[in-house]
């Protein structure tokens, strides 16, 4: 197939807070060092993004760090960059199944007095209006869907094709994807990004440990009244999760509006594990459900967060490549937090790439700079910190606790120098081993228990986050062998991707021709959380980006 090609200088894939902040950086370098007449010239920038809109893709609770946004934009309130509300009031609450407990302090880690709460869709939006301000090129509805090697040096991404129908005939609007080419390419897709997960396979740039990962369901609700003028930020342990890592959040947002969610642990051993319905669980407290009472449900939408953090991170460079924020780990967890990592890891990329333009070599021997700088910044300080934090919860909650204080007074170390974990999905026991009941009864006792007015079923919720995408185009959740899901998965796991899915992608259907059950796709509630490439018991399903634009379509979360 004839392909347009496109030279860039730089290609950065994922328009998020790390590949905008590497592109406004590396702009403003380029402009001054060219005014003063020691640049490196006329340098093509360009981000390319698979969302409809900038920031629809992007999920994050947010209360911001605004540490590398003082640094890449100093003047961003007088430029309007838009904040929810500035943190004032914060507390953190365990919960039983029907009381509550303030803890009587709040730890320095989780300390956010002063931050803003942020709506990273609108944050990112506001981003995306600087770089074009600056006339960097962002290419939206555009997923890389490959990356092209010479050999073992990134050459660039060939974006997708548009007008494929669902059997993989070209339809009238065909439009072949292209090949850009760069000189290097920066890989900022988010959590479990393809192309990054493509080039750590090629390129073997996997870090000491597999990443490990927890799923975020997240809702935002407009209540009858305010819940506080001042930015009041509330984070939860305990109900319904027991023993499972996690916990939850309530931000106060503009007007009446507030960010209110879940995170579970996807290392966890039961496969009828839902972190949508632990979430529905959640909202049932007698404390939350007094909360809503009387409010309305305006968006919701999931996301996979890495927290495997330090030795989880990748080979952050190759020839031609560099990786930077969620895909390359640039995450707090003790913190839950990782705007300001991202951010100052793009911008970190763009330095590096600046002296690799001036230098005119972009090979790995150069870009290696980019680990020794991240090595010698605030961010190797910061995550050092917290570098066996998620990992000491492997034995549970209460193991984890005396961990996580052990680290507290030895500068992370704990008991043990380096804490690894296994892959997420290795956690997972079989329904036999667990004594578990019958898949069918556990999926229709809980559909049973949502009321629609606080608790919603996934269909419900994923209605709210807007999704949509061409409905006649091939599927995008690869399942290599879908024989295993009517046979072995469903009398071993249970099919646990009914569960784990928080938009109802994947349902067991009757089978007309053969009795029993197969495997239903429906594709077009995917909320690109990517869960099921994590979650899959026999790793046979991969989540490839569908035609551009396709997506959900996030704006206040
Ligand atoms: Fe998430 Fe996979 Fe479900 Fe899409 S299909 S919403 S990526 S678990």
């Amino acid at each position: 197939m004839q392909r347009e090609t496109l030279p860039v200088d730089v290609l950065i894939v994922g328009a998020g807070p790390a590949g905008l902040a590497c592109a406004y950086h590396l702009n403003q370098m380029i402009k001054r060092a060219n005014a003063q007449g020691n640049g490196p010239g006329e340098v093509e920038i360009m981000v390319i993004e698979k969302a409809r809109e900038l920031g629809a893709h992007n999920l994050s609770g947010a209360v911001m760090d605004p540490r590398s946004l003082d640094e890449l934009i100093p003047d961003w309130k007088a430029k309007g960059c838009p904040v929810e509300r500035t943190v004032e009031d914060e507390g953190i609450y365990y919960l039983t199944e029907s009381g509550k407990f303030r803890a009587p302090w709040t730890p320095p880690p989780m300390r956010n007095h002063g931050f803003p709460i942020v709506s990273i869709n609108r944050l990112v939006k506001w981003l995306g209006e600087q770089c074009e301000a600056e006339e960097i090129l962002i290419a939206t509805e555009t997923p890389g869907q490959c990356l092209t090697f010479d050999g073992m040096r990134v050459t660039g991404v060939q974006t997708g094709d548009k007008g494929i129908n669902k059997t993989g005939d070209k339809k009238n609007s065909f439009e072949p994807g292209s090949l850009i080419e760069a000189r290097v390419t920066v890989l900022t897709e988010g959590t479990r990004g393809s192309l990054t997960k493509e080039a750590c396979n090629h390129l073997h740039l996997h870090g000491e440990m597999p990443q490990t990962y927890v799923l975020g369901v997240k809702e935002v609700w407009e209540l009858p009244k305010s819940l506080s003028t001042r930015g009041k930020v509330y984070h939860t342990l305990g109900y319904p999760l027991g023993d499972l890592f996690g916990g939850s959040w309530i931000y106060s947002m503009r007007d009446n509006l507030i960010s209110i969610g879940l995170v579970s642990d996807l290392g966890y051993t039961n496969p009828y594990t839902d972190p949508h319905y632990n979430f529905q669980k959640f909202k049932q407290h007698p404390w939350i459900k007094e909360l809503l009472r009387g409010g309305k449900l305006m968006g919701y939408g999931a996301k996979t967060i890495p927290e495997g953090g330090w030795f989880s991170m990748p080979r952050l460079f190759a020839d031609g490549l560099l990786l930077a924020g969620d895909s390359a780990a640039f995450l707090n967890s003790q913190r839950l937090k990782g705007i300001h990592l991202a951010m100052k890891s793009g911008m970190l990329a763009a330095e590096t790439i600046f002296h690799s333009l001036k230098k005119d070599d972009t090979s790995a021997a150069t870009l290696k700079l980019y680990k020794e700088a991240v090595e010698a910044s605030w961010i190797k300080t910061e995550l050092w910190e917290v570098r066996n934090f998620h990992q000491a919860f492997e034995g549970g909650l209460i193991p984890g606790m005396f961990h996580v204080g052990a680290q507290f007074f030895s500068g992370g170390r704990g008991f043990k120098a380096k804490m690894l974990s296994p892959e997420t999905h290795t956690h997972m026991r079989k329904v036999r081993e667990l004594g578990l009941k019958h898949r069918d009864e556990v999926l229709e006792s809980r559909a049973k228990e949502f009321d629609r007015e606080t608790t919603f079923d996934k269909l419900s919720d994923v209605y709210k986050s807007k999704t949509l995408h061409e409905e006649d185009q091939p599927v995008h959740l690869h399942v290599a062998d879908t024989e295993v899901c009517r046979t072995k998965c469903r009398e071993e796991y249970g099919n646990p991707c009914q569960f784990f899915c928080p938009a109802s992608v994947y349902e067991m259907v009757a089978d007309e021709e053969r009795g029993g059950v197969k495997l239903q796709i429906n594709a077009s509630n995917c909320v690109h959380c990517k869960t099921c490439d994590i979650m899959d018991p026999y790793k046979i399903i991969t989540w490839v980006p569908p035609e551009g634009g396709g997506g959900p379509e996030y704006t206040d979360l």
